[in-house]
Formats: structure tokens, C-alpha cells, sequence
């Protein structure tokens, strides 16, 4: 994929626009609303498509693997309430497009990717732009035990139901959000965990994202 760290006013006007756009359609977060103003999401496209980079589309870019639409990054980073310092799970590193908003939340990432060819390209491309996650390769769908727990865990493809063993891996006070449903629809879930045993569990809008894969999922 063509690279290049071009960041002009055609694209910063651009990017103005897509945060004024998230915040008509209900984003209210100001600090996610900044951040996504302030990640160059063409980076993640190849020249040729950069004048597709600020649409509020999710879009192909290479191996098979799709940029997260812009609402549905800012529609889970508000879910999540990050604080800085916060030790987020990402699961599903795809582009590493929403890695860079959390981290731009100031969280401290761990994200997993399970297609060898995506988690290549994307642990090459986002140390180039100066975020500098902690990048794991496999199945997300039992988390990271060695690493728990974490203060927020965010899941950004579709699963079947909601992990038991990522709610372990949660704080007492974590948030995990995730899509659950079928292969079409998924409504946004979202689990807090209240102490040892009980958890509070929330349900929101409908989306549609490509499957989680794995030991834990379909
Ligand atoms: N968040 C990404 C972004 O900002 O561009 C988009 C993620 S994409 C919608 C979902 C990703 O989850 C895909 O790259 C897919 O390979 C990955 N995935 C699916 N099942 C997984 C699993 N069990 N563990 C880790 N990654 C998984």
C-alpha cells in the first residue's frame, strides 16, 4: 500500500467537517470527538482513495480488511469513558484506526488481530505514526489472560453472545463493549463489572460488523 505522512489543509479541513458531521448524528464526547479530529485517517487508505478517507464509511483498504466507520469508532469510544492511564484490550486490530483513537484517549492499548497479513501491515503502520501499542497476534476472543485485567475492553467485530472469560479478564469497575447478534445484525452491548461476581449489562443500538472469529465466537 502506498504511504505517505501527508498531512495538509485539504485533509485537516476535511477531518473538521467528519467531527461536525459525528457530532449532528448524537457524538458528544468532546475528548473523542477531538481525538478523531485529530488522527489522519488517510494514512490508513491508499493515495488513490484518500478522497474517501473523511466520508462516514467503513471501507476496504487492503488484505481483506475494512477501516471501522468513523460513528461506530466514536459510537464505542464514548461507550468506553477512558480515562488516562487506562489499560485497554482491543479486540480486533484491523486497520489500528480505533487503537489510535484510544490511544489517543490516553489509554495504554493491547490489541489483538487475528489474520496474520493484517496484523503484519498494521504493526508496521501505526509505530510509523508514532502510536506505539502493544500488538498481539491470535484469537481475541478468549482475550489476554496474561496481561489482565483491564480497566475497559473493547470488542470491534460481531460475536455470537458475550464472552464469559473477557469478563474475568475485566476490572471491578471495567466496561467491556461489544456487538452481539447474528451474522447481520448485532445490537451494541455494554457490561460493567460491579465487583467479584455480578455484572450490569446494557443494550443499545443496532450495527453490523464482520464476525469475531475464534474459540469463543462463531
Ligand atoms: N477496529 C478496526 C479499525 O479501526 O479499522 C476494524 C476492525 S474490523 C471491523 C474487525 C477485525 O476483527 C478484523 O480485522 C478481524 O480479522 C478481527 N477479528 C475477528 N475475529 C477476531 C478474533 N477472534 N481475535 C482477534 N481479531 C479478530
Amino acid at each position: 500500500m502506498a504511504y505517505k505522512f501527508v498531512d495538509n489543509y485539504r485533509e485537516r479541513g476535511a477531518r473538521k467537517k467528519l467531527v461536525e458531521h459525528l457530532k449532528s448524528r448524537g457524538i458528544a464526547d468532546e475528548r473523542v470527538l477531538t481525538a478523531i479530529g485529530k488522527v489522519p485517517r488517510h494514512f490508513f487508505f491508499d493515495e488513490t482513495f484518500w478522497n474517501q478517507a473523511y466520508k462516514d464509511i467503513a471501507f476496504p483498504i487492503g488484505d481483506g480488511q475494512t477501516i471501522s466507520q468513523p460513528y461506530t469508532v466514536a459510537y464505542q469510544s464514548e461507550l468506553l469513558h477512558i480515562v488516562k492511564g487506562d489499560k485497554v484490550l482491543e479486540i480486533g486490530t484491523g486497520s489500528g484506526y480505533q487503537t489510535c483513537i484510544l490511544m489517543e484517549l490516553g489509554a495504554e492499548v493491547y490489541t489483538i488481530e487475528r489474520q496474520e497479513s493484517i496484523y503484519k501491515h498494521t504493526i508496521r503502520v501505526l509505530p510509523g505514526m508514532g502510536y506505539k501499542a502493544n500488538f498481539f497476534f491470535g484469537d481475541g476472543s478468549m482475550g489476554i489472560a496474561d496481561h489482565a485485567p483491564y480497566s475497559k475492553i473493547i470488542v470491534t467485530a460481531g460475536a455470537p453472545f458475550v464472552p464469559e472469560i473477557l469478563l474475568k479478564q475485566l476490572k471491578i469497575g471495567g466496561i467491556l463493549v461489544i456487538p452481539v447478534g447474528n451474522e447481520h445484525s448485532q445490537t451494541m452491548v455494554t457490561v460493567i463489572r460491579v465487583n467479584e461476581t455480578e455484572y450490569e449489562r446494557f443494550e443499545l443500538d443496532t450495527f453490523r460488523f464482520v464476525p469475531l472469529v475464534g474459540d469463543q465466537a462463531w
